[in-house]
């Protein structure tokens, strides 16, 4: 469903942040009745709403579909580990549950497998907020366990991930659902053209080992791409369904992305050279149109349209690049800003330039020469 058609041409009305009631709201849907317990986030005139239940799962709610709404004097909690864990092993018969310090990871893989991206994503999750702690982001804990669902087999994945995803799941190897908040994805090692590399795969330092091979790399960068989505989302820098331009979300998440399995952290050299989109970026070059910078900035069509997609994400790699290595000062208080968004209200193109012209004391056009000659020094 697209939030923005549900709650298109309503003025929306911010909550507060911390609610201090559990809000009810019954609903029915496609037929079916649904009963949530959670928290309104906000609301359209309309009627209309966005609650998130205990588990994290944000429900957007059409007026016309709202039976009923009432609220008592419980106190919204999220749920915490043990809760949560019995709630996911109803819904996923078969599967079970490795925990970790921030993470449930969901499996039906093996145990190493499961043990090999708890700590993968426990090293993400330490990795990024101590980052931005050292660039003046104070982040927080996510409050509520991240979860990943991880399937034994691309097919199992696949069917799981079609009613979310479409035909286009059999090209995505794992993603982050901003409804959910979940990341799901699949046993790497399964892979066509890792089978029959590694043998058995008993052990943590086996699977690293065989995800260290040429063709695997891309592929964990997914996962840790979308792991970076869902960090950024639950640790204070992303409201949920807020209006993050692209550029930042997807160019920070391909900032991260790049793991070094032979180092104990994952990450050699957080923001090190992003070799795929580099190359990607130079091979765009030559067609470049001057006003580059400022279509990436003004709104999110070039990464939405296939064509243009993928030298968007270069780009946004590039431009993240530079601003964090050359005006951290002033993408850092940016960051901020957009932090404290609120969910659903959109800006206008001129609104996207004039935010970025502000932060950055210049307009896409007076940055993109200093941002090309930047860009001839990275190696
Ligand atoms: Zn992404």
């Amino acid at each position: 469903m697209n939030l923005r058609f549900v709650f298109v041409a309503c003025l929306l009305v911010s909550l507060p942040r911390v609610a201090v009631a559990l809000d009810y709201v019954s609903l029915t849907r496609d037929g079916k009745p649904i009963h949530l317990a959670g928290k309104v986030l906000t609301e359209a005139q309309d009627g209309g709403l966005l609650l998130q239940d205990r588990e994290g799962i944000q429900w957007a709610v059409r007026a016309e579909e709202l039976v009923k709404r009432t609220q008592d004097e419980t106190v919204y909690q999220p749920m915490q580990q043990k809760e949560l864990q019995a709630k996911l092993a109803q819904e996923m018969p078969g599967f079970r549950i490795h925990t970790t310090a921030h993470y449930l990871i969901c499996y039906n893989t093996s145990l190493a497998y499961a043990q090999w991206c708890g700590a993968l994503y426990e090293r993400l999750c330490w990795s990024f907020q101590n980052y931005w702690k050292k660039r003046g982001f104070e982040l927080r804990d996510p409050e509520i366990p991240l979860v990943a669902l991880v399937f034994d087999t691309k097919a199992n994945y696949e069917r799981y991930a079609r009613a979310e995803l479409g035909d286009a799941v059999a090209s995505i190897v794992g993603y982050y659902s901003r409804r959910t908040n979940r990341v799901t994805m699949f046993d790497l090692t399964k892979m066509n053209g890792l089978q029959g590399v590694g043998g058995r795969i008993g052990n943590t330092a086996q699977i690293n080992w065989l995800l260290m091979q040429p063709g695997a790399e891309r592929m964990v960068a997914t996962i840790i791409h979308e792991a970076t989505h869902q960090l950024a989302h639950n640790c204070g820098m992303h409201g949920r369904y807020a209006d993050i331009p692209l550029w930042v979300s997807e160019g920070l998440a391909v900032y991260f992305e790049t793991p070094d399995l032979r180092s104990k952290r994952g990450w050699r050299n957080i923001g090190g050279v992003n070799r795929s989109r580099l190359d990607r970026f130079r091979r765009y070059l030559p067609t470049r149109q001057p006003n580059s910078l400022e279509t990436l900035i003004a709104d999110d069509k070039r990464f939405k349209n296939l064509d243009t997609g993928i030298d968007a994400y270069a780009e946004a790699w590039s431009l993240n690049h530079f601003l964090i290595h050359r005006r951290c000062e002033q993408y850092v208080k940016y960051l901020t800003a957009l932090s404290q968004k609120g969910p659903l209200l959109y800006d206008t193109p001129e609104e996207r330039v004039q935010a970025f012209t502000d932060a950055f004391g210049a307009n896409p056009a007076e940055l993109d020469a200093d941002f090309l000659r930047y860009m001839k020094t990275v190696r």
